[in-house]
């Protein structure tokens, strides 16, 4: 009987792993890929993400420290720098076994190659069936990601207006070329997809180019990238690959009596921005906690309560503040789009408010307050353009 049984081995599985191996509690990590295995993702870990590992990251994982960010909307764009660093630019192949061998030295037992099929919660423990197996756990956490089905045992479907889709693309190139091709920096362009954005991230060796949307508003989705590639220099013969993100929040259902869902599975991702990998990651730790706890204390079940409201407490506010900020921006595209790359104030406070501050609420009201509710017409006419995509 393990004390912990977690489902997945991607950053929220691993770190969970990590976790529970440090606290000494008998876990079992069950992976159904063999390590190193391909993710498709943009690859862009934020500083918050790297503040949640317990550990350095080798300088041989990170490809790029990024400083600088340019956004782009029909043509025009502005740009903003955060030193030291706006994000790290890892790929998610090595990371992600990077974090999975951080959590077998924690002293945990890792099993790849092994799907598991299903999780059937008794009352004193959880029977986890798998395609070789059938383990027995006192907790489970399922971290399968946004894919998979086992998720449902604890929260019902997404509808389609809570999760979108990502495609992403890697085009080999030079390192040189890259480095040397303005501008280096994490490229966002707004407009090219309803609902959401496309990307350019000048990696070691490739450039990562995609889009996401809102899957009500994405029509012809490979089309919208390969178009996007297009006109961002970037055609070929590329293989696509596709994926769902879950954006609808905090709250979903994350906890039955001896189940626990965390990063992806949890639908731990701002809506905003995409960014999941850091949720992943602190989510993973958060239920590994909970669980050591009740093991450890002999704490009622009832005490895995405390997992959903640490998760409220540490990124809640900010999840639900990225909900509003998607809306707002793409329920009103043109006007919002345009006003943000016409005006430089508004991406330096979002690199404070939001990618420093971790706060969307107050940089919503300032939003509000100083381009919605204050004179906005003259204020629109008072702008100036930072440069075009031309120069
Ligand atoms: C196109 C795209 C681009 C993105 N770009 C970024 C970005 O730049 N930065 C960022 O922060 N976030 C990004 N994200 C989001 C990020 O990829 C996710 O939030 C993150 O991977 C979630 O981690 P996780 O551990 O919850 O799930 P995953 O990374 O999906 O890991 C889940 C693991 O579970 C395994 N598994 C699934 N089912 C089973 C089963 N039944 N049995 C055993 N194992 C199983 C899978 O093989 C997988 O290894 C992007 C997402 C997409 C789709």
């Amino acid at each position: 009987m393990y004390d912990l049984i977690i489902v997945g081995g991607g950053p929220s599985g691993a770190s969970a792993g990590r976790a529970a191996g440090k606290r000494g509690l008998l876990t079992l990590l069950i992976e159904k890929e063999h390590f190193p295995r391909y993710k498709p993702c943009g690859g862009a870990l934020s500083s918050y993400g790297l503040s949640c590992l317990d550990f350095k990251l080798p300088e041989n994982i990170i490809e790029r420290n990024i400083p600088k960010i340019r956004v782009h909307f029909r043509g025009s764009f502005v740009e903003g720098i955060k030193e030291p660093d706006l994000a790290l630019l890892i790929s998610r192949k090595v990371f992600d076994n990077f974090l999975l061998e951080k959590a077998r030295e924690a002293g945990i037992e890792v099993h790849t190659g092994e799907k598991v099929l299903d999780c059937i919660e008794k009352d004193d423990y959880v029977e986890v069936r798998t395609t070789d197996n059938t383990h027995l756990g006192r907790f489970v956490l399922i971290a399968e990601g946004s894919g998979g089905t086992l998720k449902h045992k604890v929260r019902s479907r997404d509808k389609r207006t809570e999760y979108g889709l990502g495609l992403v693309s890697e085009i080999p190139d030079e390192d040189g070329a890259i480095r040397n091709r303005p501008p280096d920096a994490i490229n966002i362009h707004f407009g090219i997809a309803q609902g959401g954005y496309g990307w350019v991230f000048p990696h070691a060796g490739y450039y990562s180019a995609g889009i996401v949307g809102t899957t009500q508003h994405l029509e012809h989705p490979k089309k919208v990238l390969l178009d996007f590639l297009q006109k961002n220099g970037l055609s070929g013969e590329f293989p696509v690959h596709s994926h769902i993100i879950p954006t609808g929040g905090i709250k979903r259902k994350t906890i039955n009596s001896r189940l626990l869902l965390s990063g992806d599975a949890a639908g731990f991702v701002d809506a905003f921005s995409g960014e999941g990998i850091s949720y992943a990651i602190r989510s993973g730790q958060l239920a590994a906690e909970a669980v050591a706890d009740i093991v450890m204390y002999s704490l009622k079940l009832s005490s895995l309560k405390t997992y959903e409201s640490s998760c409220r407490q540490e990124f809640g506010n900010y999840l639900a503040g990225s909900l509003k900020m998607e809306k707002i921006m793409h329920r009103f595209p043109e006007t919002s789009f345009k006003l943000a790359v016409n005006n430089r104030e508004i991406l330096d406070k979002y690199l404070d408010e939001v990618i420093t501050g971790r706060n969307y609420k107050t940089y919503i009201r300032w939003l509000l307050l100083n381009f919605c509710l204050a004179e906005p017409v003259s204020r629109i006419k008072s702008l100036t353009l930072e440069g075009t995509d031309k120069d």
